[in-house]
């Protein structure tokens, strides 16, 4: 049992624990490109969230991490088969559950640790943070955690060269051969100001790539995969170690 893994953990144990911040991951269930599984971002979730916890609890820090919410926002991929959705409203009442329990308890810091990319959790942070003065309610989108363009020669974002090295790093016996990857071409926008970055409007996804990725995946590698592992996780459990051992009524400095 890793006691900083909700999970695997046991009334005999927690009944006298005490935890400083609370970790959710929260990931997705869609499909990426032909070769990785639909749960790619639960599976990066769990395994990122789980290592970065064993970082910063072997330095101190009384983190726990809860079991990934394995629904994501994906409005823009309904037509898309078994790509599951939930609205952005239902995910602002789970986290509203979420956080009363925490508040209630003691437990006044929480983080989300996303995976997926549909998930936006800022205004929903903003809006419960209103509601529960007492908790520090923060967001990391891990993916951009560290400078990909350090790790991988190819650009994307979904099932690119990234998450195929990073998943057969993690787990693969769930990628499929090399031969069955789809080129991850994407169709850009024909207005320019979505492209450039200064104007957006969702993806119509079935649209824009023929096999759901964005990001051609052939350069990915295991070892890639387990570099930029490493590199997040070291940097991520550096973060929860911070949050965990700074005093949020003294949170800002003139010096730092
Ligand atoms: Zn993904």
């Amino acid at each position: 049992m890793r006691p900083y893994i909700l999970a695997e953990n046991n009334w005999n144990y927690l009944k006298d624990a005490r935890y400083e911040l609370a970790v959710l991951p929260w990931g997705a269930t869609e499909a990426h490109n032909y070769h990785l599984p639909y749960a790619a971002d639960i599976f990066e979730s769990d395994h990122i969230a789980a290592e970065s916890a064993r970082i910063a609890w072997e330095q101190g820090a009384k983190v726990i991490v809860m079991p990934t919410v394995p629904f994501g926002v994906n409005t823009g991929q309904a037509d898309i088969f078994l790509d599951m959705n939930i609205r952005p409203s239902t995910q602002l009442a789970i986290l509203r559950d979420i956080v009363e329990v925490l508040d209630r308890q003691g437990i006044y810091k929480l983080m989300i640790l996303n995976s997926h990319g549909g998930n936006d959790f800022r205004p929903i942070i903003r809006e419960l943070g209103l509601e529960f003065p007492k908790m520090f309610l923060c967001l990391s989108n891990w993916y951009n955690s560290v400078d990909k363009k350090k790790f991988f020669e190819n650009p994307g974002d979904h099932a690119d060269e990234m998450e195929t090295s990073l998943m057969l790093y993690l787990k693969p016996e769930l990628v499929l051969p090399k031969e069955k990857w789809g080129s991850g071409k994407e169709k850009k926008n024909r207005i320019k100001g979505f492209n450039e970055g200064w104007a957006w409007a969702e993806r119509k996804w079935s649209m824009i790539s023929e096999d759901t990725g964005v990001g051609n995946p052939e350069l990915a590698t295991v070892e890639k995969g387990e570099k930029y592992f490493k590199a997040v996780t070291r940097k991520m459990g550096d973060l929860m170690f911070e949050i965990c051992k700074t005093s949020i009524a003294d949170l800002y400095t003139e010096t730092a």
